[in-house]
């Protein structure tokens, strides 16, 4: 993993006369991780910085997030840019109204769980539990240390007889579980279905993209974009898919500036 702004030139020779999508992950990417998922505002500056990027043309930008669709759209409020909620299962944008196909029954089962953590969980102070439609989102960042054994227990109570007969899938994120349908569909594939869109509209050969996420979920987009695109992690670096890094949201934005000067 090598430090973005240490290859700037080489990442700028690849961007010469591209279609650049944009692919941001929003939380501990366009904002710092906050304590609740309510207090993860994107700073004005950056949105500023994206309502740029996205009249630039020849360039194009989606969010994809965990978040629940209107949830993400209501955060971000830019018009005429892509937004994907739930990893993709549910995706909006100019042309694009996609969701991801979830029986009824498998529906149902979500539902189910959602009002049983809301019963058992309630008890523990400090757990969030979010309702994001097709999945939920179960966040324990203020649970005390001490009552995060019990946290664990009954959540695995709850989920543990429908992970093993593959009802639910769990996925792990900074101090959040995230259970949704086990349908074969993550951030990879919603980046590779969007690009395959953009492709059609400019030409196979112009397309090029490049992903800033965070997050375990965005392993599966920097996997998907390998040899493809620019694949940027934000933290300090660590083992990941991504094969370049920078350390905050503040370092998204120099890049982003540096992007709007080019031609
Ligand atoms: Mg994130």
């Amino acid at each position: 993993m090598e430090y973005l702004f240490d290859q700037w030139g080489q990442v700028k020779r690849k961007l010469n006369n591209k279609h650049i999508v944009f692919f941001f992950d929003y939380d501990g990417t366009l904002t710092p991780i906050a304590e609740t998922p309510q207090q993860a505002v994107i700073p004005r500056q950056v949105k500023e910085l994206l309502r740029k990027l996205s009249r630039k043309p020849n360039c194009a930008l989606a969010i994809i997030s965990g978040r629940a669709l209107e949830d993400i759209k209501d955060l971000v409020r830019l018009k005429g840019i892509i937004y994907a909620g739930n990893h993709g299962l549910e995706i909006e944008g100019p042309k694009i109204k996609f969701e991801s196909q979830v029986s009824p029954r498998l529906k149902s089962v979500i539902r189910n769980i959602y009002e049983d953590m809301v019963n058992k969980l309630s008890k523990i102070k400090g757990v969030l539990i979010e309702d994001k439609g097709l999945a939920i989102g179960v966040h324990y960042r203020l649970v005390d240390a001490t009552d995060i054994q019990e946290f664990l227990n009954i959540f695995s109570e709850i989920t543990e007889s429908f992970t093993v007969r593959d009802k639910i899938k769990i996925n792990e994120g900074k101090k959040v579980y995230e259970i949704r349908p086990p349908v074969a569909w993550d951030k990879g594939k919603t980046v590779l279905w969007l690009l395959a869109r953009q492709q059609f509209l400019v030409g196979e050969d112009k397309i090029f993209p490049i992903y800033f996420g965070d997050d375990i979920t965005d392993e599966d987009g920097f996997r998907a974009l390998k040899n493809k695109g620019l694949t940027i992690f934000v933290g300090e670096p660590k083992a990941s898919e991504a094969a370049y890094y920078v350390r905050n949201t503040e370092e998204i934005t120099q890049f982003i500036k540096k992007v709007l000067e080019l031609e």
